[in-house]
């Protein structure tokens, strides 16, 4: 990016020269436009987003509703089955029933979660941010303020390193990795970025097992960009991504 403002040198030719500003200012015209559409893509992902979220909030106040009614009825189950009124297996239906119920709300809080980290990866695509770079052992006032951080590695990766990854992390914490994307998912197919040969954790990178995740990332050097959100000042969309940038795919 510099480049584009060192003025020209003194051994170029002349007719180098004489050339130089029009293929410049071509290519910085090139640029701006592939710039504007970048980030045209990323307000209409951000809006899509929204729409999204606002149908997905709509689906989980229902099925909240749900579960308060099943729990409900699974209580006076309960105190029938106690009376000795009706059979195990009719509570255990009952019980298998709010499992259910409260597995699809959860799922729900997944689906709004994927939707925010997918527009936290855009940020990538659209270079709305700044690029900082993770270099290790530098002060992390730097980065903590922005929005992403970003670690090119130098190992070769794929989805099969995934394993350790997760026992490093299973090791450390006692639970598993959570993975809220591994590779392409249905979303990314939705709006057309590639995400083939990435996952994505859901943990906050300034969180103590953010913190474990990247060092570990780091010192195997494994690429990943760490977001802390998906819209600058917002709290939503925070994850780690591993694996090289996802790119929107353009038709
Ligand atoms: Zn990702």
């Amino acid at each position: 990016m510099l480049l584009l403002f060192v003025a020209p040198g003194a051994g170029v030719s002349a007719q180098r020269r004489r050339s130089t500003p029009a293929t410049a200012s071509a290519t910085s015209a090139a640029r701006a436009a592939a710039k504007a559409a970048r980030a045209k893509a990323r307000e209409d992902l951000a809006k899509a987003t929204a729409e999204y979220k606002a149908s997905l909030q709509k689906l989980l106040a229902l099925r909240e509703a749900n579960v308060v009614k099943v729990s409900a009825q699974h209580d006076k189950l309960k105190e029938l089955f106690t009376d000795g009124i009706i059979s195990r297996r009719e509570i255990e239906n009952s019980d298998a029933a709010l499992v259910e119920e409260r597995a699809k709300v959860a799922d729900v809080r997944r689906q709004m979660e994927a939707a925010d980290m997918m527009l936290a990866e855009s940020l990538v695509e659209d270079e709305v941010a700044p690029l900082p770079v993770f270099v290790p052992g530098a002060p992390t006032d730097h980065v903590r303020r922005t929005a992403y951080i970003r670690y090119n590695g130098f190992a070769s990766w794929s989805l099969a390193d995934a394993a350790r990854i997760e026992s490093m992390f299973v090791s450390k914490f006692g639970r598993r990795l959570p993975i809220s994307a591994f590779g392409q998912t249905e979303l990314h197919n939705r709006w057309g970025y590639d995400h083939r040969h990435a996952m994505d954790v859901g943990v906050h990178p300034d969180s103590r097992e953010g913190q474990a995740l990247i060092a570990y990332l780091q010192s195997a050097g494994i690429p990943f960009i760490a977001f802390r959100q998906a819209v600058p000042g917002s709290a939503s969309g925070p994850h780690i991504h591993i694996g090289r940038p996802s790119h929107k795919v353009y038709r």
